[in-house]
C-alpha cells in the first residue's frame, strides 16, 4: 500500500525513515532483547535514549544551558494549568487571545490566578493576530502568554510582542518549523503530536530562574521544579513517544536542522497560498500578514462544494483536509514531515477540481 499524503492537524505525518527505523527495532532494540516499550525507564539502555532525545532538541533549537528541558504528560492542555501553577508569584498574568487554544489556556489559568486578556481577535473569527496596546500590559504580570501558531484558524505571530515580563509561548503547532531565539522566552511548550513526534509527550522548555515558585496545590506531575530535579521522571514518562520523537528529530537534523526546514516550509506554504490567491474557486481565510506556514485554511464559500472537495481529495490519496468543526471549510496541515511533493500533489488536485467545477457551472 502507498503511503498517503496526510494533511491532518495532529496527530500528523511523521518521517518515513523514523517509522521504518522503529519498525526494524520494534521487538529487539539494539540487541537489548526487548522493545523500547518493554524497557524500564530507569534502565541504562532507556536513559540513553531519553538523554539523546533531549540533547537533539537542545541542539536543534540551540537551547541555552540556563533552560531546563522537560518531557512531560497531559498534553498541551495539561500545561494550560501547569503554567499559572508554576509561574505565578503575583497571582496575575496577561493573555493574548489569538485562537481557540489561547482562549482555552486563559480559561484554565483563570481557575488559579487573575487573567487579563489584553488583546483578542475573537470577534473577527480569529482571522488575524490581534495588536496589543502596550498600555494594557500589566508590568506586574507574572507572564505574558501567546500562541505562536494558531492551528485551527491558520494564523501565526509574524513578530513577537514587546514585553518586560517573561513571555510564555504555546508552540504546539510550529515548534521546530522555524528558527526562534529561545532567549526571548521564559517558557516554550508544545504537545508533540503536530511537529515533534507521536502524541503522549509534551515538551516544556523553561528558564531555570523561573523555577521554584510552584503553588502548594500543584500536582507532582505538573510541578516543573520537581520534574527538573528528577530528569522528568517523578513518575514513568511516555517512554515510547519520547523514543519516537528522538527518531523524528534525528531525521530533522539530517535535513539540515531547523533553519533548513524553515526554508522548505516557506516554499511549501507559498506554493499553496500563491495558488489560493489566484484561484477563482478556493479562497484563503487568514489575513495575509498573519498566514500560518503550518496550517493553511481555505474554503469555496459553499459548504456542499467544500464537502465534495474533501471527499474527492481523499479518494485521490490526499487525506484529512476537512477544516476544524469550529471553522468549516478546509485546512491543509503541512508540518515538517509533509514532503514538498505532497503540497504539489494537493495544488495539482485543486487545479483539476477547479477546472471541473468551471465546466459544470
Ligand atoms: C493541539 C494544540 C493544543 C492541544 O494539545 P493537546 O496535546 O491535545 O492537549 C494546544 N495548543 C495548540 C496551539 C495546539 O495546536
Amino acid at each position: 500500500m502507498n503511503r498517503a499524503y496526510n494533511f491532518s492537524a495532529g496527530p500528523s505525518m511523521m518521517p518515513l525513515s523514523a517509522l521504518n527505523q522503529a519498525a526494524q527495532e520494534m521487538n529487539n532494540f539494539n540487541g537489548s532483547g526487548m522493545s523500547v516499550m518493554e524497557m524500564s525507564h530507569r534502565s541504562k539502555v532507556y536513559i540513553d535514549i531519553f538523554d539523546e532525545t533531549v540533547a537533539l532538541l537542545r541542539d536543534l533549537m540551540a537551547i541555552p544551558d540556563d533552560y531546563e528541558v522537560l518531557l512531560l504528560q497531559g498534553g498541551a492542555t495539561g500545561q494550560f494549568a501547569a503554567i499559572p501553577m508554576n509561574l505565578s508569584v503575583n497571582g496575575t498574568a496577561d493573555y493574548i487571545d489569538s485562537g481557540n487554544f489561547a482562549a482555552g489556556a486563559a480559561k484554565e489559568a483563570a481557575k488559579y490566578i487573575n487573567v487579563n486578556v489584553v488583546a483578542s481577535s475573537k470577534a473577527d473569527n480569529y482571522r488575524y493576530i490581534p495588536e496589543v496596546d502596550p498600555a494594557k500590559l500589566n508590568p506586574n504580570a507574572d507572564y505574558l502568554y501567546i500562541t505562536t501558531n494558531n492551528t485551527i484558524y491558520g494564523t501565526r505571530f509574524d513578530k513577537l510582542p514587546e514585553t518586560n515580563v517573561p513571555l510564555v509561548a504555546d508552540m504546539s503547532s510550529n515548534i521546530l518549523s522555524e528558527v526562534y531565539d529561545v532567549n526571548k522566552f521564559g517558557v516554550i511548550y508544545a504537545g508533540a503530536q503536530k511537529n515533534i513526534g507521536p502524541a503522549g509527550v509534551v515538551v516544556v522548555i523553561v528558564k531555570k530562574s523561573l523555577l521554584g515558585n510552584a503553588m502548594k496545590i500543584t500536582p507532582k506531575v505538573l510541578n516543573w521544579q520537581l520534574m527538573a530535579e528528577a530528569s522528568s521522571m517523578v513518575n514513568t514518562p511516555t517512554t515510547y513517544s519520547i523514543y519516537m520523537a528522538g527518531l523524528c528529530m534525528k531525521w530533522l537534523k539530517e535535513q539540515g536542522g531547523v533553519a533548513a526546514i524553515e526554508k522548505v516550509n516557506i516554499e511549501k506554504a507559498n506554493m499553496l497560498y500563491n495558488f489560493l490567491d489566484e484561484s477563482r474557486l478556493f479562497r484563503p481565510v487568514a489575513d495575509k500578514q498573519f498566514r500560518s506556514r503550518m496550517n493553511v485554511t481555505f474554503n469555496t464559500g459553499d459548504a456542499d462544494k467544500d464537502a465534495a472537495f474533501v471527499k474527492a481529495a481523499a479518494n485521490a490519496g490526499l487525506l484529512n483536509l476537512k477544516g476544524h468543526r469550529l471553522t468549516g471549510g478546509m485546512r491543509a496541515s503541512i508540518y515538517n514531515a509533509m514532503p514538498v511533493e505532497g503540497v504539489k500533489a494537493l495544488v495539482d488536485f485543486m487545479k483539476q477540481f477547479e477546472a471541473e467545477d468551471a465546466r459544470n457551472v
